[in-house]
């Protein structure tokens, strides 16, 4: 089957032919239809994050299942799913304490060291899945606790989306920040994250939704999507704009860019009592400075969200019937569509900020 290979960091993706094992006893083959772009991938094509290789990237699928192993029975050929990389063993202590996303025993959604690969080059050489997915592929040989089943209906290119960046975003919302209705919130960054942060908010019932990105046209599609004020932040100090809009700033201020300067926008953005919220991922070993007394005197609360918190087999069905409901905007989050052969290209055009998501169809 085509994969997009990485081979070197920093490096492009080689798209090169790869074999795919036969599925162990809990594991599910599946047919990719569609693959988003997610920003997380570039983090590590260029070198901001270590990674072993060589690996198949991608993240963000949605597809068919084709065939399963013998214990699996949450899912069966034909079945629709998205897969998600947070693999949960579901019988840790984050796991049996509603933190699946953060589960601790990733070894045991793995193959056991010695086994077969599940990837390989055809000289033999194991090929890795970039967080246990792998998902720039025509098929995906994973874990069964990296799927979730959803409805035929929802259409796979929109499915794709919540896979990823659209769980994150609405995730760090719902269920990171868990806001009040008519809470007042900052968005720094208008990518796939910071929208679906911008329509948590909006679903959420936030009062005022603040979006804050360097592009105009990504603002406007953040008011599109349910932002009711945007700042430019090329146009001066954000944090003013926001301090003034907001007698002193927003109850929660959510970072989906993933810089040390944009949290710390952030945090300076909350107010007395309020919540800032990391949900971009930042350069691996990047510092973040606050100072102490906010955190005490003001009791400022600093909190992470790691792929939004999610308990993505209850999360994901419910964002697929807000899509098919009317109420999760996604249409309007594709900027484009193209076959994995131009993935390059895509990435480019994300390190350009142009576009919001782009979808890759193997079709
Ligand atoms: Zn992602
Ligand atoms: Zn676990």
């Amino acid at each position: 089957m085509k994969a997009a290979v990485l081979n070197e960091i920093p490096g492009e993706l080689d798209i090169e032919d790869i074999s795919v094992d036969a599925p162990a006893p809990d594991e599910v083959l599946l047919r990719v239809v569609h693959a988003g772009l997610c920003h997380s991938d570039l983090h590590f094509m260029d070198a901001h994050w270590p990674y072993q290789l060589p690996a198949v990237m991608g993240h963000e699928s949605a597809g068919v299942v084709q065939a399963v192993g013998e214990n699996v029975a949450y899912v069966k050929p034909g079945d629709h799913v998205i897969s998600c990389l947070s693999v949960f063993c579901g019988h840790c202590e984050r796991c049996l304490t509603g933190r699946p996303n953060i589960c601790a025993n990733p070894s045991a959604v793995a193959r056991p060291s010695g086994a077969s690969p599940r990837l390989a080059k055809p000289d033999g050489t194991e090929v890795g899945q970039f967080a246990r997915l792998g998902g720039f592929a025509e098929e995906m040989l994973i874990h069964q606790n990296a799927v979730v089943k959803i409805r035929d209906d929802m259409p796979l290119d929109r499915a794709a989306l919540i896979g990823c960046g659209v769980t994150t975003g609405l995730g760090a919302v719902f269920k990171t920040a868990r806001i009040e209705p008519g809470a007042t919130v900052a968005v720094y960054g208008a990518g796939g994250i910071g929208l679906s942060a911008v329509q948590g908010a909006r679903i959420a019932g936030a009062g005022r939704v603040i979006s804050v990105d360097v592009e105009n046209d990504k603002l406007e599609t953040a008011r599109q999507v349910g932002a009711t004020d945007t700042v430019n932040a090329s146009d001066g100090d954000p944090v003013e704009a926001i301090k003034e809009m907001t007698s002193g700033g927003v109850d929660y201020a959510f970072e989906c860019i993933g810089l040390k300067q944009t949290c710390e926008q952030a945090w300076s953005s909350s107010r007395p009592g309020g919540t800032t919220v990391i949900v971009g991922m930042m350069p691996f070993g990047e510092k973040i400075e606050i100072t102490g007394y906010e955190v005490f005197m003001l009791e400022k609360r600093l909190q992470g969200s790691m792929m939004g918190s999610n308990a993505f087999r209850v999360d994901m069905p419910r964002y697929v019937d807000m899509y098919l409901d009317g109420r999760l905007m996604l249409d309007e989050m594709i900027s484009a569509h193209m076959p994995l052969e131009d993935i390059n290209v895509g990435y480019e055009q994300m390190r350009q900020r142009v576009g919001t998501r782009t979808v890759i169809d193997f079709d």
